[in-house]
């Protein structure tokens, strides 16, 4: 498959790492910001292969795991509601909230259905006109356009029964935070592609200056993660942190205009809560005033619904790469991904699932494989 084969080739897979071996002289640890880079990988054993002085920390780039408690909550509250039909991708519906998850409110009766893009949505508020249709809009900058397209759209179309619950996060005020965290170990960033290619690389400039931190943007597929960590590499060595492009078959500079266009006419940015790490100043997105009718939390008043992460999940250690998911008392024990205590546990891009996944127990090998992983 083109793009895809070609970017998994064994052979220049060694040339790569080979080049990584020769030039490291010093331990660096580098953060693989999207948690679709992690599952690639722990997949391919790409952190197994590197020297031992390169290690890759798991970053807080997974949509779900990042999604607060407080919104999976409001999620649940309002998909419980009668007149209610609750939109969602298949993921959600298993993150666990305060006693209960999405899958239990459908069995206890509630509308709660799996989407595949927020216009299916729209359309069922169209053939629904006397039910409220709500959205679960979650995620960084790749999935935020699509969802301020539907907010856009509905407006257009006059359809006053659909609205969106908002949980958009941003992926540069997330590496600030990290960077400016006392227990920061990360030394350069690979940057997540498919972000990229929405929203170009013009924010990552001053960051790198800012932290003296290089930023490189790359793929998913093994060849795109050995060429980025061989460039990040390359800077830390020689002493250099500028951000360089390793995903030119899909990033441009200025990104995508159009999407960026859309996400300025639907969003303000707004300060964000965060699972397990929480408040990140201006790190998210909201509606913007003139769409806040639009807005699920402000049309069924759960604005002031509060609630507190449970102590015993590590995932905001794990989000922050203060500790590997095998290192949490609870992995593989209490926690798997069909009993998940966290949503680094359920999500398909959490980094606990991962590891669970394809078997980084922590020395082991005798546990369980979850067969029902998705
Ligand atoms: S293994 Fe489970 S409990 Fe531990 S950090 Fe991951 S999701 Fe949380």
């Amino acid at each position: 498959m083109k793009y895809i084969e070609e970017f998994q080739d064994p052979l220049l897979a060694e040339r790569l790492l080979e080049d990584i071996h020769a030039t490291v002289t010093r331990p660096w640890a580098l953060m693989e910001v999207c948690g679709g880079q992690t599952h690639s990988i722990i997949r391919h054993g790409i952190d197994q292969l590197l020297p031992e002085e390169v290690e890759l920390i798991h970053g807080p780039g997974c949509p779900v795991c990042v999604t607060p408690l407080e919104l999976i909550d409001k999620a649940l509250e309002i998909a419980s509601r009668p007149e209610v039909i609750f939109c969602s991708f298949g993921d959600m519906l298993r993150v666990p909230g305060t006693g209960r998850d999405l899958f239990q409110v459908r069995s206890e009766g509630g509308d709660v259905r799996v989407v595949y893009s927020p216009l299916d949505a729209l359309t069922l508020a169209r053939e629904n006109p006397d039910r409220e249709v709500v959205f679960f809009g979650i995620g960084f900058e790749t999935t935020a356009p699509p969802n301020a397209m539907a907010v856009h759209q509905a407006a257009r179309l006059g359809l006053r029964n659909f609205s969106l619950l908002v949980s958009h996060v941003r992926v540069p005020p997330a590496i600030e935070a990290i960077m400016r965290s006392p227990d920061c170990r990360v030394r350069a960033f690979l940057a997540a592609g498919h972000v990229c290619s929405v929203m170009g690389t013009e924010e990552y400039p001053a960051l790198a200056e800012r932290h003296e931190v290089p930023i490189v943007v790359t793929g998913f597929e093994p060849l795109d993660i050995l060429e980025g960590v061989r460039r990040a590499v390359r800077q830390l060595e020689a002493g250099r942190h500028t951000v360089e492009n390793a995903y030119p078959r899909a990033v441009v500079a200025q990104g995508n205009p159009a999407a960026r266009a859309m996400l300025d006419e639907v969003f303000s940015t707004t300060d964000r809560g965060w699972r397990g790490i929480g408040v990140i100043p201006d790190s998210g997105w909201r509606l913007a005033p003139r769409y806040r009718e639009y807005d699920a939390e402000h049309r069924f008043s759960v604005e002031g619904i509060t609630t507190r992460e449970p102590a015993a999940c590590r995932s905001g250690e794990v989000l922050q790469g203060l500790l590997k998911p095998h290192e949490c008392e609870a992995f593989g024990t209490t926690c798997t991904p069909r009993t998940p205590l966290g949503a680094t546990m359920v999500s398909s891009e959490g980094a606990c699932a991962a590891y669970y996944l394809y078997r980084r127990l922590g020395g082991t090998t005798d546990a369980p494989l979850e067969a029902s992983i998705r």
